[in-house]
């Protein structure tokens, strides 16, 4: 028997929609928390240490390595991310059930550390939909675009390691098939 409270893991490449998804879930079942990461990049405009990601420096994310502070943790597009490991057990002991949003590499290893993790991957409805919302948020120069587009190239070949693979064609409806995926629906 197990006490600890689901940990469902969202990944799938970058300008998918996983941010916007995600949010839909909170929205519907606020019970269920979101672990903050760690990343060593830049805050856009508008982001808030702490919130949307704990910002640190090459520094501070070795000395989190070291320490085994992270559950998880992978280089993407020039940055490191990585997922702090007590507040996830702590969390999931109170009976929380826990959502990490992170890309694929990372996912992998959560699979390993924590095998009854449930793993969904989201997918575009088409790689030109997801260059176009690349794009049209705005929120990378050229460079970093392409690197985030040649990243999920990679991540769509991993699709098919994950337990449940949901196209994001509408947020409400890949919302409601993620609930469900994660075996959440009783939660509200
Ligand atoms: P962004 O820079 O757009 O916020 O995030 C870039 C990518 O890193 C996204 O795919 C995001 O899901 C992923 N990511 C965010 N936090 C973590 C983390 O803690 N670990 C890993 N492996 N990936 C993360």
């Amino acid at each position: 028997m197990t006490s600890t409270a689901p940990l469902i893991v969202v990944s799938g490449p970058s300008g998918v929609g996983k941010s916007t998804v995600v949010a839909e879930v909170l929205r519907q079942y606020p019970d269920i928390w979101l672990s903050v990461s760690v990343t060593t990049r830049d805050p856009r405009p508008g982001e808030t240490d702490g919130v949307e990601y704990f910002f640190a420096s090459d520094h501070e994310f070795d000395q989190l390595i070291t320490h085994d502070g992270l559950l998880e943790w992978a280089q993407f597009a020039g940055n490191r991310y990585g997922t702090p490991r007590a507040a996830i057990d702590e969390h999931r002991d109170r009976g929380q059930p826990v959502l990490l949003e992170i890309e694929v590499q990372g996912a992998r290893q959560v699979r390993q550390a924590v095998p009854d993790a449930t793993l969904i991957f989201i997918a575009p409805p088409s790689f030109e939909v997801l260059e176009s919302r690349l794009v049209g948020r705005g929120t990378e120069d050229p460079q970093a675009r392409a690197a985030r587009l040649e990243a999920a190239q990679a991540e769509m070949a991993a699709a098919r390691e994950f337990d449940h693979v949901l196209v994001n064609a509408d947020v409400q409806g890949c919302a409601s098939a993620l609930i469900d995926s994660a075996g959440l629906s009783g939660n509200r």
